[in-house]
């Protein structure tokens, strides 16, 4: 049943589509937008898609970038024999603000979950694999989270690397278990970092 006109019930739609955004809140925020002056909706929604059509993912480490390759990858300072393997973009921003790991990234946007459907193919492994055998690389830091998920994902990636002859370690929990990298403070993220293990 159709309880406001199509216009609204259209927007409350989209918005439901948005992670973490349930019935209620999209309509919360649909009413919200119609209240906003216009010029401020304009605002809105030109940055939404101006986001979309900028930012795209570095064709070497997939990190969300506005120019490829990204600041990261094209820094000839930066070690690129030692790759730090984050789930997220926020994540390599976390470990950037602790200044000490002078490596690069690849990021996989996501994890392997079989609970949510997430199979390894649908996350960036392929890429960073093709990536292993285009360059010549000494060491892969697995740093995703130290959830269930992070850590079936680190053993995957760990069974998959190995036997290419590449030293693979894995971040030590000085984070907290179930925690989330982007959240931890830089001195936890620093002694995970120095505790790193072989795997
Ligand atoms: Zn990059």
């Amino acid at each position: 049943m159709q309880i406001y006109s199509g216009p609204i019930e259209r927007l409350i739609e989209e918005f439901t589509k948005l992670p973490g955004i349930g019935k209620k809140t999209a309509q919360r925020l649909a009413f919200h937008v119609i209240n906003m002056n216009i010029s401020d909706v304009e605002k809105l929604s030109n940055a939404i898609l101006e986001a979309k059509k900028e930012i795209k993912y570095c064709s070497i480490c997939c990190n969300i970038t506005d120019k490829n390759p990204c600041s990261i990858c094209s820094n000839k300072n930066r070690d690129e024999e030692v790759i730090c393997v984050v789930e997220d973009p926020r994540d390599v921003a976390a470990m950037e603000r602790t200044k000490e790991f002078k490596g690069k990234y690849h990021v996989l946007h996501g994890v392997i979950s079989p609970m949510d459907g997430v199979g390894p193919d649908m996350i960036k492994i392929k890429e960073l694999i093709e990536r292993l055998g285009n360059q010549s690389v000494k060491e892969i830091i697995l740093a995703t989270n130290p959830t269930i998920e992070g850590e079936a994902t680190a053993m995957y990636l760990a069974r998959l690397i190995k036997p290419l002859g590449i030293k693979v370690t894995r971040i030590a929990h000085g984070l907290p278990v179930g925690g989330d990298l982007e959240y931890a403070d830089e001195v936890t993220i620093l002694k995970a970092l120095e505790g790193r293990r072989e795997l």
